[in-house]
């Protein structure tokens, strides 16, 4: 494992390394997000120093944890509308222009890859997208803006117009199942990456976390661009240290 602290040292490293790869995976987390001003969960601030995750168990069996989820997904997704993609958003997406990038997969939910430029057919979301709604039940899509405006009208969580299920952002939860055909995506791209660029993720939550290692033992070179240490960093052929935004600014 080679450990890099200096950035720019780090930026020309992954400019290199990028340059000799044909099938470049990036996966990115919440850190990818950060310099563009949506906190991410583990940091210092972040925001789990402020809350406790509502796990899909609570979300379903009570009305009060449905009502406290969506009033955090519409203030996550007022700091989203704000936002707007950073350098390295940017940078992923000419990448991706320019062919030499199978999939980004990302955990996060704020749809900033989009913004960039990132193609659907090359995006695999595998957390879902805070920006649609879906029943939980017959899967029927729901408008977050009438979900908002029926709320603040009855007090009440939403139920399905269709079936009656409960309707919940298409975010997957803690203690949710994953999305089958995400990870089916995630899986094939990794299995043809010849390079596995995991950026700004602590690396803690399952089984996302597990796709860098996959990566590793199907043949990738992997690279963690991180601030913080993560659990995988001792398999990694190279972790690359400090911002995000000062790592990829010569991509
Ligand atoms: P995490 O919060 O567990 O870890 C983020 C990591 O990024 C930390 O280790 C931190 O050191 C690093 N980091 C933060 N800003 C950085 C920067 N500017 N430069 C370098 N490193 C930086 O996030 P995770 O691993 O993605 O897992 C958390 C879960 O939270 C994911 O499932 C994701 O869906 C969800 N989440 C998403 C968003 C979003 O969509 N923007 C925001 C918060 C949480």
């Amino acid at each position: 494992m080679n450990i890099v602290r200096d950035p720019s040292e780090g930026s020309l490293l992954l400019a290199d390394l990028i340059g000799a790869s044909h099938r470049v995976v990036f996966f990115t987390g919440a850190g990818v997000s950060t310099e563009s001003g949506i906190p991410d969960f583990r940091s210092p601030n972040g925001l789990w120093s402020k809350m406790k995750p509502i796990y899909y168990d609570e979300f379903v069996a009570s009305e009060e944890a449905r009502l406290e989820d969506w009033r955090r997904r519409f203030r996550f997704n007022r700091e989203v509308a704000a936002a707007e993609p950073n350098r390295a958003h940017r940078a992923i997406a000419k990448l991706v222009a320019g062919g030499k990038v199978v999939a980004v997969i990302t955990q996060n939910i704020d749809g900033l890859h989009q913004r960039s430029g990132v193609p659907s057919e090359h995006l695999v979301e595998i957390h879902g997208n805070a920006t649609r709604a879906a029943c939980l039940e017959c899967e029927a899509h729901h408008d977050l803006a009438e979900v908002e405006s029926e709320i603040a009208r009855t007090g009440r969580a939403p139920m399905c117009r269709a079936c009656g299920g409960l309707v919940k952002s298409a975010v997957v939860s803690f203690g949710q199942a994953m999305p089958v055909r995400a990870m089916m995506r995630a899986e094939y791209a990794i299995e043809r990456a010849d390079l596995f660029v995991a950026v700004g993720s602590s690396l803690q939550v399952q089984p996302a976390a597990s796709l860098p290692m996959a990566a590793k033992y199907s043949g990738a070179n992997l690279v963690i661009v991180n601030r913080d240490p993560t659990p995988l960093d001792a398999i990694a052929d190279h972790v690359l240290r400090g911002s995000i935004g000062e790592v990829f600014s010569a991509i």
